[in-house]
């Protein structure tokens, strides 16, 4: 039991870095981060390994005017509901972009940020992005 625990850790961190999740090929649902069971299909459903391609549009966002003491150096930041082109949401920071900007429908990809650092030479974490597909590639 302890083991896969183990497992399910590691397979976060692996998520969060590579944006691996995985799809039922049941009923063609994908989730991220993984699911270690199909809600839809439970005992039917069967979970594959799927990386995204880290490629979505804003679906709803907010401003943070207001963060805890880590976070105060970005305030103000972008928080908001992305919508993977595989069709699964997820809530991400959007980077490289003014608030004023952000609209809802606006492409963004994936990329990975420090976003939090614990003393010099200390642990480090990484986590999933987003930014606008305009400002990297200079089309949506
Ligand atoms: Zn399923």
């Amino acid at each position: 039991m302890a083991e896969q625990g183990v497992a399910q850790v590691w397979r976060r961190i692996k998520s969060m870095y590579k944006g691996v999740g995985n799809r039922c090929e049941t009923c063609k649902t994908y989730y991220f981060p993984p699911r270690p069971v199909c809600p839809e299909c439970r005992r039917k459903g069967k979970l594959v390994d799927y990386t995204f391609k880290g490629l979505g549009k804003i679906y709803s966002f907010s401003i943070v005017r207001q963060a805890p003491e880590d976070f105060k150096r970005q305030i103000p930041y972008i928080v908001a509901q992305v919508e993977l082109d595989e069709g699964t949401r997820l809530t991400a920071q959007i980077v490289n972009v003014d608030p004023e900007d952000v609209k809802i429908g606006m492409r963004v990809r994936a990329c990975f940020r420090k976003i939090k650092e614990f003393g010099q030479g200390g642990i480090i974490m990484y986590g999933y992005k987003f930014e606008p597909t305009m400002k990297v590639t200079g089309h949506e």
